[in-house]
């Protein structure tokens, strides 16, 4: 019964708990219990909040028993990425910088998840600030792939992506920068969300790159997903950034998921080189199924995505250079001061604490970013990368012209090894190489597994991207496809995941 419970879909779930045939205690244990049972294992959880998880859960019930009007996700528990700050739960972003530092207040994010009834069940591990494909970049030790505990789950998001597919969680949220929310779903063969640039508040989320980041949901389906991403979205006072618009209608697309007569592109810049025959085979064979479900498909040209890698390198290190200014050893977190030093100055301090506080990865970025901002040099890089930017956006409108949507693969490789990119920045960069457009550009973008790659029998994923608050026609092509995929595998993909040993 409780292997059943972790198993349930989250929209099960929220029908058997407003039905009354389980409670929200009963899953908040099972779930706790599958945690206490493989999380040595995977590694997906930073923090567990049993205690907390639990109180929600009671309230719930209770509230339920005396015939309350309830949220439909209430009772559901999800794992909330530890990049967005809870109030009186631990929030370190993956680095000692942030280590033991317990925010006074919650993002808007986990307010809504709260305001929902959702109990939370921990946080999850990630890439320190976001930085990274593979979690190898956690101060804290990287998390592992469900499908194979030597490989990664991806990154920045790999607590959230391993937690979904090792069923420690029924929902996680995630945020993307760069890819941090696909890639992760992509070789775990779970869904992952990136919503329209301003369509979920980033207040109390710790940012990385301003412009970019986007926080959005993670499920094991696309109904789950979309269930999730209307309790997440919508207009925020507290983020200026954030669309002040009626949320796109992602559940009931995720409901009906019909794609008769719906336009396909398939990017012709992404494909070919460098991708894993295996996961332009599961590709080719997902988008026949969509022809067959009567969409028309069609090769749409973006000649500058070329050029995305190489602006994203340059705008994500200089906006983070900047909001990373802000752990200075004064305000929250870490504060080293030099022994040696006899009456060390602020700036010693300051320099101290950094030394000590970030890891190589947010080191190389900080210094990547500085010099590109620096004076002389700005117009150059800085300057060059944001024109960059402008021809991507431009590519993205001229594409949406001709049709509804657009389709790549999400990430060029199934998980690779831990260590194998570890000391090749650029290596683990190019993971990025399908998700970025969509970050620079501000547009909507899923990814939904395709299939196991014949050659080593890992997931692959499929990326569907659309038009900025056109976020439901993601659900749309994703459940579509979900269900004929479904139907050729014989069961969801996750379903061949080899089952993890109980306290391995
Ligand atoms: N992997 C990308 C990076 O390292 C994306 C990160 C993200 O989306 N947070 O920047």
């Amino acid at each position: 019964m409780t292997d059943d419970l972790t198993r349930t879909t989250a929209a099960q779930l929220a029908d058997g708990l407003a039905d009354g045939t389980i409670s929200s205690v009963e899953v908040t244990s099972a779930y706790l219990e599958r945690i206490a049972a493989v999380d040595g294992a995977v590694h997906g959880y930073l923090h567990i909040d049993g205690e907390g998880a639990l109180a929600t859960a009671r309230r719930i019930d209770e509230r339920r028993a005396v015939g309350d009007r309830l949220h439909a996700l209430a009772g559901v528990p999800i794992a909330v990425k530890d990049v967005m700050v809870t109030q009186g739960v631990p929030t370190t972003c993956g680095s000692r910088m942030l280590e033991g530092w317990i925010p006074p207040y919650d993002a808007t994010v986990v307010s809504k998840l709260r305001a929902a009834g959702m109990p939370i069940l921990g946080k999850t591990n990630m890439d320190e600030f976001a930085m990274g494909s593979s979690t190898e970049h956690s101060a804290y030790g990287p998390s592992r792939n469900p499908w194979d505990l030597e490989r990664i789950p991806g990154g920045s998001g790999g607590g959230s992506s391993s937690v979904l597919a090792s069923f420690q969680a029924p929902l996680a949220t995630g945020t993307d920068t760069g890819g941090s929310i696909r890639q992760p779903a992509a070789v775990t063969a779970t869904i992952g969300v990136k919503p329209t640039y301003g369509g979920v508040s980033r207040y109390g989320i710790v940012a990385l790159a301003s412009s970019l980041d986007q926080a959005g949901p993670c499920g094991r389906t696309v109904l789950d997903a979309a269930l999730l991403h209307a309790v997440m979205g919508g207009h925020d006072p507290l983020d200026s950034t954030s669309i002040d618009a009626p949320m796109p209608p992602v559940v009931d697309a995720a409901r009906a998921g019909d794609v008769r007569g719906l336009r396909i592109g398939i990017v012709k810049e992404l494909a070919g080189e460098g991708y894993q025959p295996g996961i332009q085979a599961r590709f080719d064979e997902s988008v026949a199924l969509l022809v067959e479900l009567g969409a028309e498909v069609a090769e749409v040209s973006c000649p500058n995505f070329e050029y995305a890698l190489a602006a994203y390198y340059l705008i994500m290190p200089s906006e983070a250079s900047s909001n990373l200014a802000r752990f200075d050893a004064m305000r929250y977190g870490l504060r080293v001061v030099p022994e040696r030093v006899a009456d060390p100055s602020a700036e010693q301090v300051m320099a101290a604490t950094r030394d000590a506080g970030f890891g190589p990865e947010a080191k190389r970025r900080i210094i990547l970013g500085t010099y590109a901002l620096s004076s002389g040099y700005y117009d150059a890089y800085y300057g060059s990368a944001q024109k960059v930017r402008s021809l991507i956006a431009r590519d993205f409108a001229a594409a949406f012209e001709q049709v509804d949507v657009l389709v790549s693969p999400t990430a060029p490789t199934t998980a690779f090894r831990l260590g194998d990119k570890l000391d090749d920045p650029m290596a683990m960069y190019r993971n990025d190489i399908a998700t970025i457009p969509a970050n620079l550009a501000g547009v909507p973008a899923m990814s939904l597994p395709s299939g196991l790659a014949d050659e080593d029998g890992l997931p692959a994923g499929i990326q569907i991207l659309a038009p900025a608050m056109r976020d439901e026609r993601l659900y749309t092509v994703g459940a579509a496809l979900e269900r004929a995929l479904i139907d050729t595998w014989g069961a969801p993909i996750l379903s061949r995941a080899p089952e993890l040993a109980k306290g391995a």
